[in-house]
């Protein structure tokens, strides 16, 4: 066994169609260049990735270059991850999870997850009906203010975890472990055995119901929410040593993280404030893990602060450790989202310049 560094995270951005004929557009894309002009005051600037999708990228034509390969790694025994990062109304949840999923049958504008579950449970037969024997199961969270919430279980079961208005309310947050063995895992998460595409949907479905009631009940705002859908893999594989066999885990995140415009400060009043200030937390740490990875890949020694908030710890295999991870950017073309689009094409470049390390197993 060896460690390398190697480009394990990539990125893409993806242009949103713009909303009205009437709006000037700030950005242009080159997809054939992998690049992005957005031109601004005074100077324009370009921007390279690994992909540029533009409007006319479909969902489908997406899934094959970032997820389906992805997918494959997943199933191999490698950890992978795929995380949409971009203003409110860019197109993240579209990206991660599409229209219509309440049907089980593929339709055009179906996201990645419902094409993840396709492929591993369905097409052919099933990706992983490949594996002699295995065990897949599936959870789904959401980070709230810094508070995780299983959205597996019913929401009556949630209790506020906001102290909105200065009433105090009783936690329902979950740990996040770290184990030598299972990697990074949420103790008390539930999770639930998944073989089929109609029943990894209609969780899909139960998370996204969960989600919406409880937002509704509890007044939250769901723009300012990560969610995360992990599917996890256990499966026997011979070992060369021993002649027995062992069990080898994968973990597949797929995260639609909060918007990332800067909150107003208009909202920032009372409960109103904590949540805003925990929020931008979970994303500015992420950002100092970034900036801090890209100096480790330069070989500047320097201490990840994984632990500073919810997010960046569950992210933690999935960007400094034996991960493939995708970020996909959203952005919108309209003049008026200028400031909000550069930013997160800044961001998206800065992570362009993460790699993480491989443990290349030379056997
Ligand atoms: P976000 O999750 O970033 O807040 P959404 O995914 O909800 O944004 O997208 C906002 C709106 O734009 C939705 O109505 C969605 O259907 C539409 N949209 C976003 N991206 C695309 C796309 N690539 N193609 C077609 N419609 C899109
Ligand atoms: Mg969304």
């Amino acid at each position: 066994m060896s460690q390398n560094y190697v480009d394990n995270v990539k990125v893409c951005v993806r242009v949103k169609p713009i909303q009205s004929g009437e709006s000037k557009r700030c950005i242009s894309a080159i997809p054939a260049q992998n690049s992005i002009l957005i031109a601004g005051k005074p100077e324009s600037k370009v921007f390279s990735y690994d992909m540029v999708a533009d409007e006319t990228v479909s969902q489908q034509s997406l899934y094959q270059s970032i997820a389906r390969p992805l997918v494959e790694s997943f199933v191999n025994g490698y950890n992978t991850c795929i995380f949409a990062y971009g203003q409110t109304a860019s197109g993240k949840s579209y990206t991660i999870q599409g229209e219509g999923v309440n049907s089980d049958q593929l339709q055009p504008h179906h996201g990645l997850i419902p094409r993840v579950f396709q492929s591993l449970f369905t097409e052919n037969g099933g990706l992983l009906n490949n594996l002699t024997t295995y065990k897949c199961t599936l959870s789904f969270l959401e980070i709230y203010n810094e508070h995780i919430i299983d959205l597996l279980e019913k929401p009556t079961n949630i209790q506020h975890p906001l102290p909105i208005g200065g009433t105090q309310g009783t936690s329902s947050n979950l740990n996040i472990r770290d184990d030598n063995t299972k990697g990074i895992y949420v103790e008390g998460l539930k999770e639930v055995e998944v073989k089929s595409t109609k029943v990894a949907m209609g969780l899909l479905m139960t998370g996204m119901h969960h989600r919406h009631v409880a937002s509704t009940q509890l007044n939250l705002n769901s723009s300012r929410s990560h969610s995360v859908l992990s599917l996890h893999l256990e499966s026997r594989v011979k070992d060369e040593k021993t002649g027995g066999s062992k069990s080898k885990y994968s973990r597949f995140n797929i995260i639609d993280l909060a918007g990332s415009e800067r909150q107003k400060s208009t909202d920032s009043v009372g409960g109103r404030l904590r949540e805003a200030g925990n929020i931008n937390k979970s994303l500015t740490v992420l950002g100092t893990v970034i900036r801090a990875l890209v100096d480790l890949s330069k070989g500047k020694p320097r201490h990840i602060p994984y632990r500073d908030s919810k997010l960046s710890f569950l992210l933690k295999d999935s960007l400094g450790g034996n991960s493939k991870t995708y970020l996909i950017a959203t952005v919108s073309p309209e003049d008026i989202s200028y400031t909000e689009t550069l930013s997160t094409l800044q961001f998206a470049h800065r992570v362009k310049n993460v790699k993480n390390i491989a443990i290349i197993n030379e056997e």
